[in-house]
């Protein structure tokens, strides 16, 4: 069989890993497995290019996507759809895995509808994808913000400051969460844990009347402004703030081990799934194991509420 590899949407540390593993478990099944450059764009321009086991060697540290990718508005059009599809018939490449978030399956959901034999892969800092427990990339970003809550917590301390943290996301508050518990932080306020600011500025008040030295907050994007927010606790709360954006460097980095693992697991078992005749889904990990979904559903669908939330001081 001739399969195509793309990567999509926003980039994730360990989409490298994933792309290797798709090309070097197509080899050694007897296919031929060509790179899409450019997300959904390389199937417009017909931007191919024949991969090897040699070609993906050494990318499995690299943070990024050695394949590019791109949004690619065009792409909610059937027509141009279409011609996607043919492009990739034209080459004779029947099937494609494709690696990134609710969008890209989108995308290839309806290019499975096209004669696409389309399996996606979850690639996505945000761990916002249903019917997968961890998507790539995830682990990765909450080390990073891991690292940069440590690092304001020895300055907040210094100063005796509270430090309001925005991370990503987009509608999912797992790393915050994540990043909240491993980094210790006072407040972690998220989609899914709402934080009443009147009750949150009442206990800072609090915790600096009784001595404590530093507060940390770390916030899901979009929940709230981070600089009003610190200049509130600044006026209300007795702690001087500050608020940091982490911004795209939670993007970046080397993928960690988790994420190498879960990448190689996923784009093995894409390939496995072709091998059965099985497509038109989405790979996941479920309790440790691989699993595969149909896109339908996956696409749009809510993720139940994280159990780490039990840990989680409720202020609404
Ligand atoms: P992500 O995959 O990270 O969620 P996007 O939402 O930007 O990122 O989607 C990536 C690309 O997938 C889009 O630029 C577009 O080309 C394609 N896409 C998104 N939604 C759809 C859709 N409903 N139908 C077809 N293609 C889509």
């Amino acid at each position: 069989m001739k399969i195509g590899v793309l990567t999509s949407g926003g980039d994730a540390p360990g989409m490298n890993v994933a792309i290797r593993a798709v090309v070097r478990a197509g080899a050694n099944n007897g296919h031929k497995v060509y790179g899409i450059y450019d997300g959904y764009r390389g199937l417009l321009e017909s931007n191919f290019k024949l991969l090897n086991h040699h070609s993906v060697s050494g990318i499995l540290t690299l943070g990024g996507t050695v394949l590019g990718t791109s949004r690619v508005p065009e792409f909610l059009d059937h027509e141009v759809r279409v011609q996607a599809a043919e492009n990739l018939k034209k080459k004779g490449i029947e099937a494609l895995v494709v690696i990134g978030g609710d969008g890209t399956y989108r995308g290839a959901m309806e290019l499975t509808k096209l004669g696409i034999k389309c399996v996606g892969l979850p690639g996505t800092i945000d761990n916002d994808i249903a019917g997968t427990d961890f998507t790539i990339g995830f682990h990765t970003a909450v080390e990073t913000i891991v690292d940069a809550v440590d690092k304001l917590r020895d300055t907040s301390t210094s100063h005796q400051r509270c430090s309001v943290l925005e991370v990503m996301g987009r509608k999912c508050g797992d790393l915050a969460l994540y990043a909240g518990i491993c980094g210790g932080a006072e407040f972690i306020w998220t989609p899914e844990n709402p934080i009443d600011k009147d009750k949150m500025l009442k206990q800072l008040t609090k915790y600096k009347k009784e001595g404590r030295r530093h507060a940390i907050v770390v916030l899901t994007e979009k929940q709230v402004d981070p600089h009003a927010l610190a200049e509130e606790i600044s006026a209300k709360s007795g702690f001087s703030s500050r608020a940091t954006v982490l911004g795209y460097i939670q993007r970046g980095g080397s993928p960690c081990p988790d994420d190498r693992i879960l990448a190689s697991r996923m784009g093995n078992y894409a390939i496995e799934l072709l091998n059965q005749g099985i497509y038109g889904v989405a790979v996941g990990v479920r309790d440790n194991r691989m699993i595969s979904m149909p896109f339908n559903n996956v696409v749009g669908q809510e993720r139940p509420k994280n159990q780490l939330y039990s840990l989680v001081k409720k202020v609404s």
